[in-house]
């Protein structure tokens, strides 16, 4: 962690009841069920895994949109519970759909002002307007006399992306919070987002957690990855460390999913877990993988759940293959 810590995560578990007849409960779905974690100033961090895992449910509890069913978000030392209002303006946020988080009969001048008027910043519009256009500028949207008289279905995806990231940073936060930014893009504009992302994270010095279900995006961006299953972290490592030395089958499964440009392998058939996740309302006993995995080990596996093993400094895998320090 280059600097100090900006976000702390602590056994964060964020369930959801299940109800019969509206009033009859006959469950949770264990969204997120246990999860710890810190992010430095300035630094960026992926959570990859398969949808349903729960990484989108722990960015909205991060952000302060759910309540935690238990555990802990603590902001610049601050537990989230204090910060109220004060929080909503250090924090952005980057949703999938550009087009559904842009209001559609608002210009993008409109947008952007509406968050400086929320938070009071800028006496006057001239002061509002010249903070529009830097902003803009900074998301490469010129000439931004352009831009900003158009609503959102005038402009292309990458663009509306833009528009959002804009909104998102217009603040001057601390923490970006993006989620799947360019899974709905053209693969042209993809990398492209993903760099401005980078370049303003750099220029302004934000912590940002980065949520995709897609590996090979990764690289372009983040310092440290987290892989998430069920509900649960299963690997952390830096990204590099977890590229080239994945140790959880699930991580390696997920590295085996990302297509294959080369035209001569077009025809393999990639080696991916059967099956599916399991439920989340009653998850498998022991390792959440187990019913899935090629290695389980049988009477441990399926009946006491991994912890946390460091077999590499800084690489944390939750697999008993690695009980003795290193694969088994
Ligand atoms: Fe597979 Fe067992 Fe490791 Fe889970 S703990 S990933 S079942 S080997």
């Amino acid at each position: 962690m280059k600097n100090g810590k900006l976000l702390e995560v602590k056994d964060l578990h964020k369930w959801f009841e299940l109800r019969k007849f509206g009033f009859v409960r006959i469950g949770f779905v264990r969204a997120v069920d246990g999860v710890t974690f810190d992010l430095g100033e300035g630094e960026a961090l992926a959570f990859v895994g398969e949808s349903g895992c729960g990484k989108s449910t722990l960015a909205r509890t991060v952000l302060g949109l759910y309540q935690p069913t238990k555990g802990e978000v603590i902001f610049q030392g601050q537990p989230l519970t204090k910060l109220g209002k004060e929080y909503r303006s250090q924090v952005g946020y980057v949703q999938q759909d550009p087009y559904g988080a842009l209001p559609p009969f608002m210009t993008v001048r409109r947008i952007l002002e509406e968050p400086l008027l929320i938070n009071k910043v800028g006496h006057t519009r001239e002061e509002r307007l010249a903070r529009i256009q830097e902003v803009l500028e900074e998301v490469k949207l010129t000439p931004v006399k352009d831009f900003l008289g158009k609503f959102p279905h005038m402009l292309s995806g990458g663009q509306q992306q833009r528009v959002v990231l804009a909104r998102a940073t217009i603040l001057r936060p601390k923490l970006i919070v993006a989620d799947e930014p360019v899974s709905m893009l053209d693969a042209s504009v993809r990398v492209e987002i993903l760099k401005l992302l980078r370049e303003l994270q750099t220029a302004h010095d934000l912590g940002v957690i980065y949520i995709t279900h897609d590996l090979s995006t990764i690289r372009y961006f983040s310092e440290r990855i987290f892989v998430m299953y069920a509900a649960k972290f299963v690997e952390k490592a830096g990204v590099r460390e977890l590229i080239h030395n994945p140790l959880h089958p699930y991580t390696r499964a997920l590295l085996e999913a990302i297509p294959d440009p080369d035209p001569k392998n077009a025809e393999t058939l990639k080696d991916v877990p059967p099956g599916e996740p399991p439920s989340l309302i009653r998850p498998p006993d022991g390792c959440r993988f187990h019913p899935r995995c090629a290695s389980a080990i049988a009477g441990l596996c399926d009946k006491e759940v991994p912890p946390e093993f460091e077999p590499e400094p800084g690489h944390l895998v939750s697999c008993w293959l690695y009980r003795d320090g290193k694969a088994s």
